[in-house]
């Protein structure tokens, strides 16, 4: 699924975006590096996935390019206009209709005093997308088609908890649709459902993609569904992103150690999309107390004196893809990864 986006322009760009959280009170609290310069572009009808262990920092990246939360540094930029420094209600809100979230949990997401024509109407005219109420309700029905909850009359009016998880995740989709996105963020959109029904969503934001042009990305602790789903995918680790790859090279030639180590903890990813979370040995590190180091350092077999002293730069290989690892740098070591 790669595509060639040489002189296009992102419509959505990270440029080192940095996230801090502050921890206690002023004398004994610490600070937590939850994201750590975070570049990367998302163009139209592209997925992009964000993929790591939990606590990587995955879903703070979301959540500042959703404007919840004010990066500590970098900038964000929508088709080439930087947007942190746009303040106001009329500006954040012209920047949500076109960048829409996906939550984790499509339950705690939808009302459940509201029924699901609801949760689509409100975006519909939040963002003034209907002149009438028959236009409200013709776009309504469209939204409901465009999820596939047909016969629309037979889930309009029902509630969330009358619903399937895979419903009210479809509708979840919808109500973001309602204000013709160009970008959908999906936050672990899958990974709440059963498994019958991950595999349905998953074509519809395909789907969605291919025939709206939306360009997504896509965060998940899963490889086998960024996969299936994904043009490109990201790595992060401890708030670093650690390689960047299209999507088939960075699951058949993974660089960075860490990429091994997740890919090794799925069994077979072309046999179908793993169910469980990702189980590996060692833990994330304590994030309030990162050192200058690769922070994969404690837990990597390839680890060498120069990884605990300076966290390594990006370094880009011949086919354009990207890993922060010290193994690549100087033509250190592929003979050490063997
Ligand atoms: Fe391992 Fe060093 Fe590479 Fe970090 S920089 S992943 S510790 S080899």
């Amino acid at each position: 699924m790669s595509r060639n986006h040489q002189n296009r322009q992102p419509v959505l760009e990270a440029r080192d975006l940095s996230k801090d959280f502050h921890t206690g009170g002023a004398f004994t609290g610490g600070v937590v590096k939850a994201v750590q310069g975070a570049s990367f572009k998302l163009f139209r009808g592209h997925v992009v996935a964000l993929v790591g262990e939990s606590g990587s920092g995955k879903s703070t990246i979301v959540r500042m390019l959703a404007r919840l939360h004010e990066p500590t540094a970098g900038e964000i930029f929508y088709n080439g206009e930087a947007v942190l420094s746009q303040r106001g209600r009329r500006a954040l809100l012209r920047y949500r209709s076109q960048v829409q979230m996906v939550f984790q949990d499509p339950f705690g997401s939808l009302n459940p005093v509201h029924r699901a024509s609801h949760a689509v109407q409100r975006p519909l005219k939040i963002y003034n997308k209907a002149n009438s109420r028959q236009e409200l309700r013709d776009k309504l029905e469209e939204l409901f088609a465009m999820v596939s909850l047909t016969p629309v009359d037979e889930f309009i009016e029902k509630y969330p908890h009358q619903l399937s998880g895979g419903q009210r995740q479809r509708i979840a989709i919808a109500r973001a649709l309602a204000a013709d996105p160009e970008v959908i963020l999906a936050d672990e959109p899958v990974s709440m459902l059963d498994v019958s029904i991950r595999l349905g969503i998953l074509n519809l934001m395909g789907r969605l993609r291919d025939e709206q042009g939306i360009g997504f990305l896509y965060v998940t602790h899963d490889l086998a569904s960024a996969r299936y789903f994904a043009d490109e995918i990201l790595v992060m680790y401890a708030g670093f992103i650690v390689e960047q790859a299209p999507a088939e090279e960075l699951i058949s030639d993974p660089k960075h150690p860490y990429t091994q180590m997740l890919l090794a903890a799925v069994p077979d990813p072309t046999r179908g999309l793993k169910t469980e979370n990702i189980e590996l040995e060692g833990e994330i590190p304590d994030l309030t107390s990162l050192g200058g180091g690769c922070p994969f350092a404690p837990r990597c077999q390839h680890a060498m004196d120069i990884c605990n002293e300076a966290m390594p730069a990006q370094t880009t290989l011949e086919d354009g893809r990207w890993v922060r690892c010290y193994l690549y740098e100087d033509e250190l070591a592929p003979a050490q990864m063997n």
